[in-house]
């Protein structure tokens, strides 16, 4: 079923990631700049996410004894920093998800180094380390930013759609592992209602809505892959949504063989591999040099 099928530790037939990125209230601001600072409902909203989720969610992890990757927009660093401290005191990685959840292709150039930089100075004073692995926010990753990426020694990028499981991207630059993303796997279009941003999908039931997701696990699962959740706090940490995925974990956790891992342990493995002889599937890019017409 998986034609490039990666060989996990200790013999797993699968590996796994519930990651969450936690974009808080930054959605609302750099969706409507001029203004957002005035509107209550989606800054309260997002709020939900750092406040009253993140406790839920670490308090699962720490009870499990797991450890998660983590995105965080490096706004929500500097206006959310207990619950940045919270996320590594539970041993969790954190990666860079842009400065406001800019749009890396709307920011393209100028606008979106210095948004990249000022993340990393955010990350250096607060993680005391630089983060080795990238979301872009919307999934927009762009050239310039793998570039940028490389160029601060980042090890793993999780933006892009191209497999079932991880696989590499070379650039001119250099070499990162892509840990894949996809709709299907992704909270927003069960979850999110938000008008102000013109997302407008009604909200399923918590059972219908993270039905999709076990569905995902178990082909994966028969196939030996790779399954990845993208969560966000304000969304599947709300009170019955979180329950429902935390019951499902323990069952996982205890009944089937899977390698429960962050994002940056799995890149580990596969430069590991790599190291041994293993050829991955590997993506050069650019994908394209000019406009296809
Ligand atoms: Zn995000």
């Amino acid at each position: 079923m998986i034609q490039n099928p990666i060989p996990w530790p200790g013999g797993a037939r699968c590996a796994c990631a519930i990651t969450f990125d936690m974009d808080a209230d930054s959605l609302i601001h750099v969706a409507k700049p001029k203004d957002g600072h005035k509107r209550l409902y989606p800054i309260s909203m997002g709020q939900y996410g750092p406040l009253v989720a993140m406790p839920r969610i670490l308090e699962t992890y720490a009870r499990l004894g797991r450890k998660q990757s983590f995105f965080v927009p490096g706004w929500c660093f500097e206006t959310y920093p207990k619950a940045v401290e919270a996320i590594l005191d539970g041993g969790h990685e954190i990666g860079h998800h842009g400065w406001i959840h800019e749009d890396p292709v709307a920011t393209e150039g100028d606008a979106q180094r210095a948004a990249f930089e000022r993340a990393m100075a955010s990350h250096r004073r607060l993680v005391g380390a630089r983060p080795r692995g990238y979301r872009a926010p919307v999934y927009n990753i762009t050239d310039q930013v793998l570039d940028l990426a490389l160029e601060n020694g980042f090890l793993y990028d999780s933006s892009l759609m191209g497999d079932d499981v991880p696989y590499a991207l070379q650039t001119p630059r250099g070499r990162l592992y892509e840990m894949p993303v996809h709709w299907g796997t992704d909270d927003w279009p069960p979850f999110a209602h938000y008008d102000e941003i013109g997302y407008m999908m009604p909200v399923r039931s918590p059972s219908a809505g993270l039905q999709g997701f076990w569905e995902e696990f178990e082909a994966q699962y028969q196939a030996g892959g790779f399954f990845m959740l993208i969560l966000h706090p304000f969304l599947t940490g709300r009170l019955a949504r979180w329950r429902a995925v935390e019951a499902w974990l323990e069952t996982t956790l205890d009944t089937r063989d899977v390698w429960f891992a962050r994002l940056e342990d799995i890149s580990e493995h596969l430069k590991n591999l790599e190291a041994g002889g293993c050829t991955l599937r590997t993506d050069t890019l650019p994908y394209y040099a000019a406009p296809q017409s």
